[in-house]
């Protein structure tokens, strides 16, 4: 009788004196995998965003949460006009990044989205490409 009793005392008594596994967040910051899977960045190149509007990565989106609307430039190249992407609906899946001929897009370890209204959950190219 008395022996579960000790053994539910040691127990707890090993958990009490462990380091804890929580976080005072946000003073203290977490440890993100470097795989992570967070938001999405459009990389840049000679500060225009690398993506040829070829239209892929909406094709193979699953959540279908990526809006591309082509634009043409003097040379006749190909660009994003419009490129979206509605986080609200973004399951983090990396098939957009996978997908990509031209190694356009990233996702970053960024994982703080959080936000008041729906429509700031839509990051548009502005906000989607990197910063240098
Ligand atoms: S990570 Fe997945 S769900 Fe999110 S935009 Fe890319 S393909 Fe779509
Ligand atoms: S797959 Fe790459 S190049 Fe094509 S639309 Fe998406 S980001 Fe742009």
């Amino acid at each position: 009788m008395i022996l579960p009793l000790l053994n539910g005392l040691r127990i707890t008594l090993s958990h009490l004196f462990r380091k804890p596994v929580t976080l005072q967040y946000p003073k203290e910051r977490p440890e993100v995998a470097p795989d992570f899977r967070g938001l999405h960045a459009l990389k840049m190149s000679h500060d225009r965003a690398r993506c040829v509007a070829c239209h892929l990565c909406p094709t193979v989106c699953p959540a279908k949460c990526i809006t591309v609307e082509a634009g043409e430039d003097a040379n006749h190249d190909k660009f994003a006009a419009r490129y979206e992407i509605d986080m609200l609906r973004c399951i983090f899946c990396g098939y957009c990044v996978e997908a990509c001929p031209v190694d356009a897009l990233r996702m970053t370890q960024t994982f703080e989205l959080a936000n008041y209204r729906r429509e700031d959950f839509v990051f548009v190219k502005e906000r989607l490409q990197e910063k240098n």
